[in-house]
């Protein structure tokens, strides 16, 4: 694509589109990259350029760009049946098909789903459900939902509610009510005063702490991210998991594990949930089931809930247009039975894991990183003015977002929160591009230190500066 037309693009898409998660006035002045075509791993811009993906999209194309299986499962499926609803007694062969492949790989225990069409949507479904179940077991007082700080569920009013991104919040004005949030088990951020098991536990005995204040017969659920994700890849310490599950094993709460991104392979198991050993009465689920080639969320409903809602409920009075869409559904089911039949889940878990996992790991010895910390594939690098204590760059300095403008430039996308860079390539990534990560990476941390000492006083500058006075 030449030049002009890039240039064309980005005044009509500064004139029209709104972009999401997007400073639209300084997006405006600096112009979007046009990203035009994708194979494997990579990304192609307007100008020509290719990038390696290492966030798989927005952590979604587990399988890689440019699967023709995809495309033809699409195709077949919208010739067939391009759309019609399940809500007047119908049904479909794709929904029908992809429900069951579903729940064949979750948990033993979940065997029914219900479908949206995004994650967002997923985590609404998830509080329409949680607090239909109390009420039809005749406790519509346990109403409330104890989420946790930086989780994230979502953007519609009920997913930025149960998730707990403060300047959402902020922006969202009153959010639902009957949402509460304890603190996030970020040892890095929060922690490091202490051992990180004894942080883990003391981020799972604040849940109990909540539970008793707010009153067990009040509460309807808890609900996490396995991996925090876009809270900055937070992998909580080894004891938090077991430590939570000895609180909930006291009380009688549901529990709601937020799939979307850890589901489908992206820790080495096809659920999170399966990786810590959990068993969620809700998983909603959104992302890596289409490898983000059409849009799908849903929710896995465990036995209890579901034997409620179907044997003593009535109807339910929720769902959407489009509920198991039956050429999302379609690509999905393709996409599972590409993942399953190529062995792309036991690769990250056998293979691409612990090998992402050593060569991440050798980033630590930079001097801007403070910690390198992975998990199947998914990994975060934390960047720090001094190595020693941890401390981090003036926020004024943007050091994270510095570092993820160069990386694109530089030919490689990672994502920021604060000053934490972000991987989470597609799940088909090889060792050798793996390998490139990393070397692109380095390079990114070399040229974002150059620029952030520039950008502080030398301690020669500070005395003449002294001297001037
Ligand atoms: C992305 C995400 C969501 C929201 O999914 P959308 O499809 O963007 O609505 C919910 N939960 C988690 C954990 C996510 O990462």
């Amino acid at each position: 694509m030449a030049n002009q037309d890039t240039a064309r693009l980005q005044q009509l898409d500064r004139d029209h589109y709104l972009h999401p998660f997007t400073d639209f006035k300084s997006l405006g002045e600096e112009g979007s990259r046009v990203v035009t075509r994708a194979e494997g791993v990579y990304i192609y811009d307007s100008e020509g350029n290719r990038i390696l993906d290492g966030m798989a999209g927005l952590w979604c194309v587990n399988i890689g760009y440019g699967r023709k299986e995809l495309v033809e499962a699409a195709t077949s499926q919208l010739e067939q049946l391009p759309y019609y609803n399940s809500f007047f007694k119908t049904t479909h062969p794709p929904a029908v098909a992809l429900a069951e492949k579903l729940c064949q790989l979750a948990p033993a225990h979940m065997n029914r789903v219900f479908f949206t069409g995004s994650g967002s949507e997923a985590n609404d479904t998830v509080l329409r459900m949680v607090r239909r179940y109390w009420t039809i077991k005749g406790k519509p007082e346990k109403q409330w939902v104890i989420g946790r700080k930086n989780g994230y569920h979502g953007s519609t009013v009920a997913g930025m509610s149960l998730g707990g991104m403060a300047p959402m919040h902020e922006q969202g004005g009153p959010c639902v009510p009957g949402i509460t949030h304890i603190r996030q088990p970020y040892w890095f951020g929060e922690g490091r005063d202490m051992s990180q098991d004894t942080f883990g536990r003391e981020c799972a005995a604040a849940l109990e702490e909540r539970i008793l204040e707010l009153g067990e017969e009040n509460v309807a659920a808890f609900i996490a991210e396995p991996v925090q994700g876009a809270g900055g890849a937070i992998m909580p310490p080894e004891s938090y998991w077991p430590a939570v599950k000895e609180v909930l094993a006291k009380y009688d709460i549901l529990l709601v594990v937020d799939e979307v991104i850890c589901g489908f392979g992206r820790l080495g198991e096809w659920f999170g949930s399966q990786h810590y050993d959990l068993e969620p009465d809700l998983m909603p689920i959104a992302k890596g089931l289409s490898s983000g080639y059409l849009p799908i969320g849903g929710v896995l409903v465990g036995d209890r809930v579901a034997d409620t809602l179907i044997n003593e409920g009535g109807e339910f009075f929720h769902g959407f247009t489009y509920s198991g869409h039956p050429a999302c559904a379609a690509v999905a089911l393709r996409n599972l039975e590409l993942l399953e039949a190529e062995g792309i889940v036991d690769r990250v878990r056998d293979d691409l894991g612990p090998y992402l996992a050593k060569r991440w790991a050798s980033l630590a010895d930079h001097p801007l990183v403070g910690e390198a910390r992975s998990l199947g594939l998914m990994g975060a690098l934390e960047l720090v003015a001094d190595q020693q204590t941890g401390e981090r760059f003036d926020e004024s300095l943007a050091a994270g977002n510095l570092c993820r403008d160069l990386c694109f430039d530089n030919g490689l996308v990672m994502r920021s929160v604060g000053d934490t860079m972000l991987i989470s390539p597609a799940l088909v990534i090889t060792r050798e591009e793996i390998d490139e990560l990393i070397g692109l990476t380095r390079q990114a941390l070399d040229e974002t230190a150059r620029r952030l000492i520039r950008w502080q006083p030398a301690p020669q500058d500070i005395a003449t500066q002294e001297k001037h006075v």
